[in-house]
């Protein structure tokens, strides 16, 4: 989960002698004309500034937490849950917008988007749970919005599932199933095989219902509709055909699906009760807009000036793939070469790398 990559690199930084300062935030830029010359940083004793020799590399985590970019970029039903760490809270893109860096707006969506459930532990702690591959594309689970109908093809990219939910103003969305789904598969927090659901239900993280109309009822989806929705879905599932969005069409579709499932790894009668429900939510498991850079990094101003000695890695740049998923990688592969290619161009050898001499 990252933590081998991060060591690895920890351990690079530690033996190239590079001093590491903990505990220890970016608060303002230091900008003289168009060189950025230090950085203002708060730490456990204090502001202090520090004047750079080479550049500052901006990798503070993106839009993050920070209720101002949020306003200003999400759509408002992706405002309130994101998947980044309580540390991100938008620093080094707001400290670069005070000396005149620009945010990109162009792009097809301002984040990547997860559908995700959320539950307040015994202990008011809550979990936020991404609902990423091991659940939505398993045969035998459809998702619905308010009206009982299904508004998107459940196994596609959680990217994809939440764009389908923003453009049809479905929030929440409610993960339908029945008990042998959850024997099988789990359903979000709940791991798969749980016998014992109640901490689930009392927290109301999972709904329960007998019966398919006890179920809409609780989560006040209409209920007639509802069940038309699972009769023509088991429908599909004997042909194994979903005419309606594809399930199980792609061969990612089919790599998330049930290992056994035949005609159609994500297709599965959906049988007796009791019946189950989980709402997912919007989410941001990272943001795509970011400051506009250029193709080494270099933060740019307004006026599409270069601000010399400034650079934006990771989620604080703006992404290559503008707003879009083309599939696993699309964070952690830009943010490793643009880190490479800030550092290379600091350091004076980028250029040499690129055009090496003959
Ligand atoms: C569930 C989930 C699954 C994902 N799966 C993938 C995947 O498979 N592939 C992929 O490519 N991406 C994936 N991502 C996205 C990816 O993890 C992130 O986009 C990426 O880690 C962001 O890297 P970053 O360096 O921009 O920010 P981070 O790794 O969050 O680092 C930012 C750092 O800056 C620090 N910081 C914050 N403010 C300041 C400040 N003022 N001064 C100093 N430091 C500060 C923070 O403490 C933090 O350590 C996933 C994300 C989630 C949530």
């Amino acid at each position: 989960m990252g933590n081998a990559l991060v060591a690895r690199l920890f351990d690079s930084v530690r033996r190239a002698g590079v001093g590491l300062r903990f505990e220890t935030a970016l608060r303002e830029i230091i900008r003289q004309g168009d060189d950025i010359v230090g950085a203002v940083l708060s730490s456990p004793s204090g502001e202090v500034a520090i004047r750079v020799r080479k550049g500052v590399v901006l990798a503070t985590g993106g839009i993050g937490w920070s209720r101002d970019l949020r306003e200003r970029l999400f759509p408002d039903a992706a405002r309130r849950l994101s998947l980044a760490p309580p540390s991100n809270t938008g620093d080094g893109i707001l400290a670069a917008e005070r000396i005149d860096a620009v945010i990109e707006r162009d792009l097809e969506s301002p984040a990547l988007w997860m559908p995700s459930s959320v539950m307040t532990q015994a202990d008011g702690h809550v979990s936020v749970f991404p609902h990423i591959m091991l659940d939505r594309a398993k045969p035998g689970l459809l998702a619905v919005d308010k009206s009982g109908r299904r508004f998107v093809n459940e196994a596609d990219s959680y990217h994809d599932f939440v764009a389908a939910m923003l453009a049809t103003s479905t929030t929440p969305a409610f993960l339908i199933c029945d008990r042998s789904f959850i024997v099988d598969f789990g359903l979000g927090l709940v791991h798969p095989g749980t016998r014992n659901l109640r901490g689930f239900l009392e927290a109301g993280y999972l709904v329960e219902g007998e019966t398919i109309e006890a179920l809409a009822r609780k989560i006040d989806v209409d209920a007639e509709q509802l069940a038309q929705t699972i009769a023509r879905y088991n429908g599909f599932a004997a042909t194994g055909l979903d005419e309606d969005f594809g399930r199980g069409s792609s061969e990612l579709n089919r790599f998330n699906g049930g290992p056994r499932g035949k005609p159609n790894p994500c297709l599965r009668r959906i049988g007796s009760g009791p019946y189950y429900a989980v709402a997912v939510w919007p989410s941001d498991l990272a943001s795509s807009a970011g400051l506009r850079t250029d193709s080494c990094g270099r933060v740019l101003s307004r006026d599409g000036k270069r601000l010399s000695g400034l650079y934006a890695v990771g989620t604080d740049a703006s992404s290559i793939f503008r707003g879009t998923y083309p599939g696993p990688g699309t964070m952690i592969g830009p943010a490793i070469v643009f880190g490479w290619c800030a550092a290379m161009d600091a350091a004076g050898t980028l250029r040499r790398f690129l055009d090496p001499p003959r």
